[in-house]
C-alpha cells in the first residue's frame, strides 16, 4: 500500500443541467473550478444510465443499461488526473419504482435533476496510470 496526504480545501455545491450527462457534468464542474483531486458526492434522477461491472477475468467492463427512470440513490467518486486531463471515477446506486436497485461503476447517465457536493482535496498531483496487472488505470502513488 501506498498513499499520499492531502487537505481539504474549497467545497463547491453544484445543480446539474436537466438532460446532463451525469459524468460529464461532474468532470466539467472539476475543470471549471480547477480540481485536481477531489472527492464528491450526488444524489437525484436519472432518466436512464449505462453502469459497468468489472470482469476481472476478461478485464474488461461489462454493461448493465438501467433503460428507465430511476433514484440516483447515491453516487460517489473521486476526481484525479489521466493523461494529463481531469479524470472523474464514479460509482452509483440506482433504484427503480419498486425501490430495487442496480449498482455499478459510472458510465453514463442522463440527468433529470442531481445536487453534486464536491470536495477540493489539497496535495500532491493525483495521476492516474496503467495497472497490467488489472488491467485498470489506478492512482500512480509513489
Ligand atoms: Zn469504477
Amino acid at each position: 500500500m501506498s498513499f499520499y496526504e492531502y487537505k481539504p480545501g474549497k467545497e463547491y455545491i453544484a445543480r446539474l443541467d436537466h438532460f446532463a450527462d451525469l459524468l460529464e457534468a461532474i468532470t466539467e464542474l472539476a475543470q471549471n473550478t480547477k480540481i485536481k483531486a477531489g472527492r464528491f458526492t450526488a444524489i437525484g434522477a436519472l432518466k436512464n444510465a449505462k453502469i459497468g461491472y468489472y470482469n476481472q477475468d476478461m478485464k474488461k467492463y461489462e454493461d448493465i443499461v438501467f433503460n428507465q427512470h430511476c433514484e440516483l440513490a447515491a453516487c460517489i467518486g473521486n476526481v484525479s488526473l489521466k493523461d494529463g486531463g481531469v479524470f472523474v471515477h464514479a460509482h452509483v446506486v440506482l433504484s427503480d419504482d419498486a425501490g430495487n436497485s442496480k449498482s455499478g461503476h459510472l458510465i453514463s447517465g442522463r440527468v433529470f435533476a442531481a445536487e453534486v457536493h464536491l470536495t477540493e482535496l489539497t496535495g500532491p498531483d493525483l495521476e492516474r496510470k496503467y495497472d497490467g496487472l488489472t488491467g485498470l488505470s489506478l492512482w500512480d502513488i509513489k
